[in-house]
């Protein structure tokens, strides 16, 4: 994937990180990306394609591109998505465009998707992707925020509640996994992460040049 990334002070231009947030949907995630976004100004969000109806409150182009089956079909034969699966009864997909735009821009892409999307993302670009999986702290917890969004009939919490813990058994899958306990410790550790993974050498490109000035 075309990446092109800032330069920081001493020339060191850094490949952008591809940051998976998995949960199951009640653990928390969507408060966490919104609460990253909203303090992390070289973070961007991939908007995913949906062919789930909107839910009351959600906003087109901005929770998702909500289109219809036909579409979303096309969108796979002609190769637009770096992703896409099946979840619940739906399919979502990551749209490829918008991402490599995105890291052209100079940004770190957060991305929402399950972990048939972790998967295939790291399939196609490993290096760069860093994947996280949040826990909610119990099974009761999760029926308890399920229930109180209001959003979701009980069939679908309880397809909901099934779900999650296949999703759960995929924690294997991820390169770091932490508990939504407490919403803002879990915030601290999400940035940690980041800021760490910003950092690492393999990300970093201006290496060769900025040590031979510096031995020079
Ligand atoms: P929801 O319908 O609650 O918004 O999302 C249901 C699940 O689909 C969530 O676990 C979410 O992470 C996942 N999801 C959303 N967008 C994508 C996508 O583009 N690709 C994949 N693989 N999963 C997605």
């Amino acid at each position: 994937m075309p990446h092109s990334i800032q330069s920081d002070l001493h020339g060191f231009r850094r490949r952008g990180v591809l940051f998976v947030l998995s949960s199951p949907s009640g653990a928390g995630k969507s408060t966490i990306a919104r609460r990253l976004l909203a303090d992390e100004p070289e973070l961007a969000m991939s908007v995913s394609a949906t062919t789930r109806p909107m839910r009351p409150g959600e906003v087109e182009g901005k929770d998702y591109h909500f289109v219809d089956l036909e579409e979303f079909r096309r969108l796979v034969a002609e190769d637009e998505f770096l992703e896409w699966a099946h979840v619940f009864n739906h399919r979502y997909g990551t749209p490829k465009g918008q991402v490599e735009a995105m890291l052209a821009a100079g940004k770190d892409v957060l991305f929402d998707i399950d972990w048939q999307g972790a998967q295939q993302l790291f399939q196609i670009s490993g290096a760069d992707v860093v994947r996280v999986f949040i826990f909610p702290p119990s099974m009761e917890e999760l029926h308890r925020r399920l229930t109180s969004r209001g959003t979701d009939t009980t069939e679908v919490i309880e397809a909901r509640m099934a779900r999650a813990a296949n999703e759960v058994s995929h924690w294997d899958g991820y390169d770091y996994v932490l508990v939504n306990d407490d919403v803002d410790s879990c915030i601290r550790g999400v940035k940690t992460i980041l800021a760490a993974e910003r950092l690492k050498r393999s990300r970093q490109q201006g290496l060769i040049g900025f040590i031979r000035r510096l031995t020079r």
